[in-house]
């Protein structure tokens, strides 16, 4: 196994801006009187008994790291200058043994603590742990390099989320075990996983809460992001093991939630499909395939005045006010008292879920799970230089066949580029 790990937040409680002048080099850090978390230590030491390669990759200065370096007796990289990874690969570049590493990116990791950390590992194109030890508080969270921005990290999409050395443990022992469940699902695993989008707790002890089976990457990514397979939804030439696969990596997910038995469920729903949509009952067809003892019922449906898509609103606000005005629950069925999960196929922005959220329970629903099955992750660009114009280009996903390629993306699918594209062999 190959790790990659952070340092500041990661392995030391050192993001609170006290420590900066240490970080920064510019006071000499005594290392005694530094916090380190809890597990940190153990971690280190019997991960590399067990012969894996941990690497220390951090952005503080030299002074500083060089201390922590000896302490875990860990070699490193300082001022690496995250997410860029020109640093990271040059230092890759003198270790013939790290290279041979990464030839098997299903044995190699980045642990780290913001989105910096994540970012990072997609563009090397392996896994990611989101390691979150701390609670930071408003005024110091940090928009630009994600200390405690919980969504700006979550939306960076990473592979795996941690509270505790213990779970990196976990997630390090059984990784495909651990994926989000449609993720595991398409890798031939099963696993009952969701990505925590968002939990609502109500002050009568209810719960709206959100959850994500698959990431839909954009740009570079760990293999197990699944952009291909959202946009075979929308193939009207999609095959019945497909459907049958995605069917059942909500399933698992389902199954999970059913083997708690503190709550019971009364309601498996739907965000039905437009008329419009192409092909007809891409959603439905999938509901169907779903095998669960919880009752399913068509709750939603769209007005047909609906015009445009959901998609072209780009703008929160402007979502809620048109899913307001055209997403309709059905009234003639009595969801009072009820418990309610809904599948949808994507998440981007949460708007549908949120609205979905408030309308049952407006209705009189009780507890509240929308499952969106693929979330859309921010995208990542990994240096790759477009020859004729030299703008940076993206990875993309050719929606006919899952192929994927570099993209100079022109204006016209909202890029900046000239059009050039280069496959992907
Ligand atoms: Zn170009």
């Amino acid at each position: 196994m190959l790790i990659f790990v952070d340092l500041d937040g990661t392995l030391t409680d050192t993001t609170h801006p006290s420590w900066a002048p240490f970080r920064d080099g510019q006071a000499e850090v005594d290392v005694s009187r530094v916090h380190l978390f809890f597990g940190a230590m153990d971690f280190i030491r019997d991960f590399r008994n067990s012969g894996h390669t941990i690497i220390l990759v951090s952005d503080s200065h030299p002074r500083y790291v060089n201390k922590f370096k000896a302490l875990f007796g860990l070699e490193g990289i300082e001022l690496a200058d995250k997410p860029n990874t020109v640093k990271l690969n040059s230092f890759i570049a003198t270790k013939p043994d790290v290279q041979a590493l990464l030839q098997d990116k299903s044995q190699c990791f980045f642990i780290g603590d913001t989105k910096l950390d994540i970012e990072t590992g997609r563009r090397l194109g392996i896994m990611t742990i989101l390691l979150m030890q701390y609670i930071v508080k408003e005024e110091n969270i940090s928009v630009r390099d994600g200390v405690g921005d919980k969504r700006g990290n979550q939306k960076m999409g990473p592979t795996f989320y941690a509270k505790s050395f213990n779970e990196v443990r976990d997630i390090l022992n059984n990784p495909m075990g651990h994926l989000p469940s449609i993720e595991a699902a398409f890798s031939g695993f099963i696993s009952n996983i969701a990505i925590r989008f968002s939990d609502i707790r109500y002050k009568d002890g209810s719960f709206g809460i959100i959850r994500c089976l698959a990431r839909q990457e954009q740009g570079s990514c760990d293999q197990f992001a699944r952009a291909d397979k959202y946009f075979q939804i929308s193939n009207s030439n999609r095959p019945q093991s497909f459907l049958q696969t995605l069917a059942d990596g909500v399933k698992f997910y389902l199954d999970g939630i059913l083997a708690n038995r503190m709550y019971s469920w009364d309601v498996f729903t739907y965000l039905t499909d437009k008329s419009t949509t192409q092909p007809p009952n891409k959603m439905k067809e999938i509901f169907d395939l779903i095998d669960t003892s919880i009752p399913k019922v068509t709750l939603f449906r769209w007005l047909e005045q609906g015009q445009g898509s959901l998609r072209e609103r780009n703008l929160y606000k402007e979502r809620q006010e048109f899913l307001n005005q055209y997403l309709q629950v059905d009234d003639s069925v009595d969801i009072k008292g009820k418990s309610i999960i809904v599948l949808d196929d994507q998440l981007t922005t949460g708007a549908t879920a949120f609205y979905a959220i408030g309308k049952l329970r407006e209705l009189g629903a009780v507890n509240v799970i929308v499952i969106a099955m693929f979330q859309m992750i921010l995208p990542v660009y990994n240096g790759k230089i477009c020859p004729r114009c030299g703008k940076e280009m993206l990875i993309k996903i050719r929606r006919n066949d899952g192929s994927r390629f570099y993209s100079c993306t022109p204006p016209q699918y909202g890029g900046q580029g000239c059009g050039y594209t280069e496959n992907i062999l």
